[in-house]
């Protein structure tokens, strides 16, 4: 069986162990809205949480970068006043973006700069970013000081993603995300074909806007799953009217969407009805919810360890024998 999985970082992965599980066939497509150029290195954070993660080389405490990290370079960056001093830059974790800003450098798209990095990390499933292409998000936050130029006509300006979300720790209103690049950006190569050879397709636990939204507005990518045969199986990031870990409240109120399964589930919408699912999963805690167009069913969504993200996963494939 083929399954394609649209993956953002840390939920994302783990989520992926539980579909690595299965024994099928993988191919993750991972956000790369988020990537940063940062003290001269390429750093894409969400490929990176799945490859470590899938690897074995994740902090599983930290819930982010490498298990043993150390924090010379930082240390040393911030003792020379060079911004930003926010962004936590590992030392091991610096290896793999020296390597990926090299090959970058020496005109290797990301697709492949990905894939030799996983012929380290042999993560065991197939990890492709949306695209190769630029797409960068950034976030609408109010400045006063902004003058007429600015973004909606003064009064605001955008941030990346990355200064938003953990400078700021989203603490910014966000009046709206743009995924600059998106519209001109092709699928990365293997996408496309990818898609079109699923068995099924599923929704990780994502951030619904910065994580999974920003691969759906990759040019034609939507367009591609929506025109597949495959059955699109959602599974909800938000448990109990909240995000399980991280600020995808904060995510989903700029765009005036329910912290709720209900909420996120409308905001895929139905295959039926311009949307992209066919199915979608949430918490026993959230029975009864209900989504037009979508068939929806409950089980325990807590990813606890890859035992219970594996039994979450069967029954997302369970749904979707049912849909097809
Ligand atoms: P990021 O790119 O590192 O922010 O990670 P993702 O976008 O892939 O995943 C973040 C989302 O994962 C958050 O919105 C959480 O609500 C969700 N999440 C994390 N752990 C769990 C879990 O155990 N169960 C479910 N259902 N969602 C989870
Ligand atoms: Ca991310």
């Amino acid at each position: 069986m083929r399954i394609v999985v649209l993956a953002g970082g840390i939920g994302g992965a783990r989520f992926l162990q539980g579909v690595r599980a299965t024994g099928a066939e993988v191919t993750a497509i991972v956000n790369v809205g988020d990537d940063v150029t940062l003290h001269g290195l390429r750093i894409c954070p969400d490929l990176d949480s799945v490859m470590y993660t899938l690897g074995g080389g994740a902090d599983a405490e930290r819930g982010w970068g490498r298990a043993g990290e150390t924090w010379a370079v930082k240390e040393e960056l911030a003792a020379y006043g060079a911004e930003p001093t926010w962004f936590g830059l590992g030392d091991k974790d610096v290896a793999t973006h020296l390597v990926r800003t090299r090959m970058l450098d020496a005109g290797y798209p990301l697709s492949a700069v990905t894939e030799a990095l996983c012929s380290r990390w042999k993560p065991g499933v197939r990890l492709l970013p949306a695209t190769d292409d630029r797409l960068e998000t950034h976030v609408v936050v109010p400045d006063p000081d902004a003058g007429p130029d600015s973004p909606d006509g003064g009064g605001s300006r955008a941030i990346h993603f990355q200064e938003w979300w953990i400078r700021h720790r989203a603490a910014l209103p966000a009046q709206r995300f743009v995924f600059i690049g998106a519209d001109a950006a092709k699928p990365a190569p293997g996408v496309l074909d990818a898609l079109a050879a699923a068995d099924v397709v599923l929704v990780a636990p994502s951030n619904p806007v910065v994580s999974i939204a920003p691969i759906l507005a990759v040019g034609g990518l939507r367009d591609a799953l929506v025109a597949g045969s495959a059955p699109v199986i959602g599974f909800s990031p938000i448990i109990g009217g909240a995000p399980v870990r991280g600020m995808a409240d904060k995510c989903l109120a700029a765009v005036d969407v329910p912290v709720t399964a209900a909420g996120v589930g409308g905001l895929y919408g139905a295959r039926s009805a311009d949307g992209i699912l066919d199915g979608w999963l949430v918490d026993t805690s959230d029975a009864g919810t209900a989504v037009d167009g979508v068939t929806v069913r409950e089980c325990p969504l807590w990813m606890t360890d890859e035992r219970a993200t594996l039994a979450m996963v069967q029954q997302g494939l369970t749904l979707a024998e049912e849909v097809r």
